[in-house]
């Protein structure tokens, strides 16, 4: 199976089961996790027709972008540090990885700088588990409190990565967690911050999070086939 019809197979999923839950097949994005994936292999992804563009680590990330320019849109989907801020705040269009109000606030201070205003979502660990990243659900409130309250960010949604399952029907608790953590805090009405978005699927289990409510499933091994072992930064 060629990328491109990796792709063709994967969209047409992901809407039948929007379709299937009640959702225009619209109302769920495609990321490509680009992560170790060549840049030839990303302009496949490209010529299919996917615009937005997951990367996990920076400097491999700034090189792509480099290369392969800003006709799609690049998203920062794994740990972030807050050393790392300053770069991140000019390069990426949306950032899924802020879990701590620090690294929101170097964020702020970088975003302002260049006199822009970023997009980010509050990443949400809901497990519990202690080697993943994310604010814990009982923190997350007050976490988006305290970085909608910063002029340069600005709040779109949440992001969730569930613990590894065989089984993607063992993962859908934590999807729906997500869910009605979104809708208490869209109800809240915070001034500046918007539920719109929700970033949790990947290749094991984006039919069970789009049936929960995702908007943007992220997608890596069903596009590109598996990555190698050993990352490379
Ligand atoms: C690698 C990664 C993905 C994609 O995972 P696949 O199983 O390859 O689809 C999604 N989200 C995050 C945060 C990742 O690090």
């Amino acid at each position: 199976m060629s990328i491109a019809d990796n792709i063709k197979r994967i969209r047409e999923t992901m809407a039948e089961t929007a379709e299937k839950s009640g959702r225009p097949a619209s109302s769920v994005r495609l990321m490509a996790v680009t992560k170790t994936v060549d840049d030839a292999r990303i302009i496949e992804a490209i010529e299919a027709g996917v615009d937005i563009m997951g990367e996990n680590y920076i400097q491999e990330a700034k090189r792509k972008i480099e290369s392969l320019g800003r006709s799609v849109h690049w998203h920062m989907i794994g740990h972030l540090q807050t050393n790392k801020a300053k770069i991140a705040a000019g390069l990426f269009e949306m950032i899924h990885s802020v879990d701590r109000i620090e690294l929101a606030t170097e964020l702020d201070k970088r975003a302002a700088t260049k006199g822009l205003s970023l997009d980010v979502l509050i990443e949400v660990n809901i497990s519990g588990e202690e080697t993943k990243n994310g604010v814990p659900l009982a923190g997350a409130v007050d976490l988006v409190h305290r970085v909608a309250a910063l002029p340069n960010i600005s709040i779109k949604g949440l992001m969730t990565m569930p613990p590894y399952f065989d089984d993607p029907e063992d993962a859908r608790p934590f999807f729906r967690s997500l869910r009605e953590l979104k809708e208490t805090i869209a109800s809240e009405k915070i001034p500046g911050v918007e539920m719109n978005e929700l970033s949790m699927g990947m290749t094991g289990d984006y039919i069970v999070a789009i049936e929960e409510g995702a908007t943007i499933v992220r997608i890596g091994r069903a596009i590109f086939g598996e990555r190698p072992l050993r990352t490379p930064r």
